[in-house]
């Protein structure tokens, strides 16, 4: 069968990421989360005290950002180090947003991300998927839901991590998040022209993932 690239899009804490999880499972593709990539070079900079743009761009040579499987999970790797339990915080997300703004930064990440898609067979998220680094993927989802619904669904994330959030901050956090991913000079957050639009906020998971094999299957079958 002929193997495909899908590229899917959207704001943060709309479920992409597990979304693209169920698909690259029911297509038997590779997922590639690329938001966890930027969260991989955050991390580097906060560990290592880098604030100015300058000094990250001269850092990126030291920085090598991978993926390995563990009981079936793709782990984010940071210089061989694993550190999938590491990325997942606000502060970690906030300064992923800050440093993806930085042009080498993502051209950086960008050719690695199109490197993986050599071979198609793939499934990955973030935010220039279908604009950016597969401009020509044959399935293009851009998801979306309201900021409320994304805030709850983040808030509800963090206390099932033992974090104690604050609804308004997380909510606030969504509200900045979205401004900075789609007024950012370099490959702002926006829906490439052939992508489809699914909007979740009142779809149960099996409803939007049938709707999404189906595209799913019609763009294999085309
Ligand atoms: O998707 P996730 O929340 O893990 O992404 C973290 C941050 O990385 C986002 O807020 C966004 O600014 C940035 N990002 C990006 N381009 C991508 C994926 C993520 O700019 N392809």
């Amino acid at each position: 069968m002929k193997k495909i690239i899908v590229a899917i899009d959207g704001y943060s804490s709309c479920g992409k990421s597990t979304i693209a999880k169920a698909l690259a499972k029911y297509a038997g593709y590779t997922y590639v989360d690329t938001g966890a990539m930027y969260r991989a070079i955050a991390l580097f900079t906060l560990r290592n005290g880098l604030t100015d743009d300058a000094a990250i761009i001269a850092a990126l040579p030291q920085i090598e950002v991978g993926f390995v499987l563990v009981d079936g999970a793709q782990h984010v790797t940071l210089n061989g180090e694993d550190v999938e339990g590491f990325i997942r915080t606000l502060e970690v997300g906030n300064a992923a947003s800050r440093i993806s703004q930085i042009k080498e930064v993502r051209a950086f990440l960008v050719a690695q991300q199109q490197k993986m898609g050599e071979a198609k067979g793939i499934v990955m998220d973030g935010r220039d998927i279908g604009t950016v680094v597969f401009p020509k993927a044959e399935l293009k989802l851009f998801l979306t839901a309201s900021p409320e619904v994304r805030a709850q669904r983040r808030y509800d994330e963090l206390v099932e991590k033992g974090e104690k959030p604050d609804f308004e901050a997380v909510l606030a956090d969504v509200n900045d998040r979205d401004y900075r991913d789609t007024h950012r000079a370099e490959s702002p957050l926006r829906q490439a022209e052939d992508a489809i639009v699914v909007d979740n906020s009142s779809m149960t998971r099996e409803e939007q993932m049938n709707v999404i094999y189906g595209l799913f299957d019609k763009a294999v079958n085309h």
